[in-house]
């Protein structure tokens, strides 16, 4: 017997595909289980993930905690009484534990060796936040992307152009993978504008016939507006079919439009991957109920949100092996979309990310989310929508203040009238001033890393003392 772990030996395929069907196999059997079968194959895969959970020392310790013990939690509707954790305490078993932490199960001592793979997070300050996948966490995570693609419209031999950096985050890679193993399209890493420029991923597009793109909102319309005013060409000839990307609150309308192609919405974690993604009929992204179970919290209260009400996202994995996730407060802010869709899926629905609550700056007693003032920003004219907000003390009092600085097209003619207009706009919406700051095209772009990074930055925090949220 070879020593060297071999990926393809390392799970029963067939297997496992038949317990996560992929593409139209998918669509035909779990997309459309009733709600009553979606909760017990939930059920079945939540007790086994928490037979895994056990044997993991950070859930040992945080379940400790609280008395918690191995038989107290019966079914899923014992959920609530699990205490969730959030990425505190993720860095905390880190330092406990480096370097990955005692979240992550692997025994380098004990366990028999194992093909593995290591991508971060995104983080933009510090060391980025490690996570290993094995065989079975990776390829249900590829598994899910195929999924989605195929909901969105992705079909064999099309050529997929994906705009995300390739490096240490998640992102790229797992996208690629997704791919190429279970949608039968083509995947085209240009990555992000720092590894292929601008320019060139217009000419790629054009010569090879991408028919979708997957990238961050803000670059694809960076690309097209360089299309379009630069290259003196119509981003809608090239006959793109969709766009492929976590919408957040960014403006779908005006994309859209400017591409003439679909956008479809997602929402994907480092740790998780894919958890949801919009069918054909936009309406909320569908969790894939069958790999996660998701809460939405309300911020104030903890108590379960209500369809259309916003809260916190809540994740638990089903399927993985190395690091599940039981409970895991993930600070991204959202909402159940209420209502059933016409696509006949019983999945439940995400609405958008609104932000993050780590991110969330309460301003004179009102939550701002920075992502709200750049979805205000893509309504106003003369603008293309970049933006970045920076918060900072002021005064004697040390009271809080923001300041929105926005590019400004050299095309407008009165730049004050359109800082007043958008003024205006930000407080009837948020229900606080803010103060506006009109710049030239471009020259927010080394703050934000519009063009060098996939993760772009619109919140730069000048405070002194943080305040409590
Ligand atoms: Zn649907």
């Amino acid at each position: 017997m070879d020593s060297v772990p071999r990926y393809y030996d390392s799970l029963d395929f067939q297997s496992l595909w038949a317990q996560y069907p992929t593409g139209t196999d998918f669509l035909q059997s779990t997309y459309l289980f009733s709600s009553d079968e979606i909760w017990s194959l939930q059920n079945k895969r939540f007790l086994d993930q928490m037979v895994r959970a056990w044997q993991i020392p950070f859930y040992q310790r945080h379940w400790a905690k609280v008395g918690m013990l191995a038989g107290d939690i019966k079914s899923l509707e014992d959920l609530n009484s699990i205490p969730p954790f959030d990425v505190s305490d993720l860095r905390d078993a880190i330092d406990r534990s480096p370097p990955w932490g005692d979240f992550v199960a692997l025994d380098l001592e004990k366990n028999k060796p194992m093909p593995l793979v290591l991508q971060t997070s995104g983080g933009t300050t510090g060391l980025p936040r490690a996570m290993l996948y094995s065989p079975k966490d990776r390829e249900v995570m590829n598994i899910n992307t195929g999924r989605r693609l195929y909901m969105q419209g992705v079909r064999s031999f099309d050529v997929i152009q994906v705009m995300l950096s390739l490096g240490l985050s998640n992102g790229g890679f797992l996208v690629r993978e997704g791919i190429w193993k279970y949608s039968g399209a083509v995947p085209v890493m240009t990555g992000s504008g720092a590894q292929t420029s601008t320019r060139r991923q217009i000419e790629i597009m054009q010569a090879w016939k991408t028919r979708h793109l997957v990238g961050f909102p803000a670059y694809i319309r960076k690309v097209g507006q360089v299309m379009k005013d630069e290259l003196n060409l119509d981003p809608r000839s090239l006959g793109i079919k969709s766009l492929i990307l976590h919408l957040g609150v960014d403006d779908r309308a005006s994309l859209e439009k400017l591409w003439g192609a679909k956008v479809y919405d997602t929402y994907g974690t480092n740790e998780c991957g894919s958890l949801s993604a919009e069918c054909e009929h936009q309406t909320g992204s569908h969790v894939f109920e069958d790999s996660f179970v998701l809460e939405i919290k309300d911020l104030e209260t903890g108590e379960d949100a209500l369809p259309g009400e916003k809260g916190v996202i809540y994740q638990t994995t089903l399927f993985k092996h190395l690091a599940p996730l039981i409970r895991f407060n993930s600070a991204d802010i959202s909402a159940w979309s209420p209502g059933a869709c016409a696509c006949g899926s019983h999945h439940k629905r995400l609405q958008r990310i609104f932000g993050r609550s780590d991110n969330m700056i309460k301003l004179r007693g009102t939550n701002v989310f920075p992502e709200a003032v750049g979805a205000i920003l893509a309504k106003q004219s003369d603008v293309n929508g970049e933006y970045v907000c920076i918060v900072e003390d002021s005064g004697e009092n040390l009271e809080e203040k923001m300041t929105v600085k926005f590019e400004l097209l050299p095309s407008a003619d009165n730049a004050s009238l359109i800082e007043q207009d958008f003024a205006l706009a930000l407080k009837e919406s948020l229900g606080v001033k803010l103060l506006v700051q009109s710049v030239p095209v471009g020259s927010l772009d080394a703050v934000t890393g519009l063009s060098s990074q996939s993760k772009i930055k619109r919140l730069i925090d000048l405070r002194k003392t943080r305040s409590v949220k």
